[in-house]
């Protein structure tokens, strides 16, 4: 799976690593502050893979501490609908948060 190199989160540079599945223990991704790094598992079909990175994104944007696990799911899995339904939104969203 391709993934982007790192995701930028507020200031913070996220690395996105993948390793091999099984080696995050209980789930197929996880995002860490300090320093800022994404993990993801690497033997995703790509459906999944774009909804944990989504997910972990998640994670950083509302603080691993802050926000509770049911939550960040329902928001990533959402989100995910909303983008696969939408063809280029998201391209169009990017594109207008560039001005
Ligand atoms: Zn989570």
């Amino acid at each position: 799976m391709k993934y982007p190199k790192s995701i930028k989160i507020g200031y913070n540079d996220y690395a996105v690593v993948e390793v091999p599945a099984g080696n995050i223990p209980g789930c197929d991704g996880h995002i860490e502050h300090n320093p800022p790094q994404i993990t993801v598992a690497d033997d995703m079909l790509p459906g999944r893979a774009a909804n944990v990175l989504l997910h972990e994104i998640m994670h950083g944007i509302y603080d691993l501490h802050s926000m509770d696990e049911g939550s960040v799911n329902t928001f990533a899995n959402g989100l995910c609908v909303v983008i696969r339904d939408n063809p280029g939104f998201a391209a169009w969203l990017a594109e207008h948060l560039e001005k």
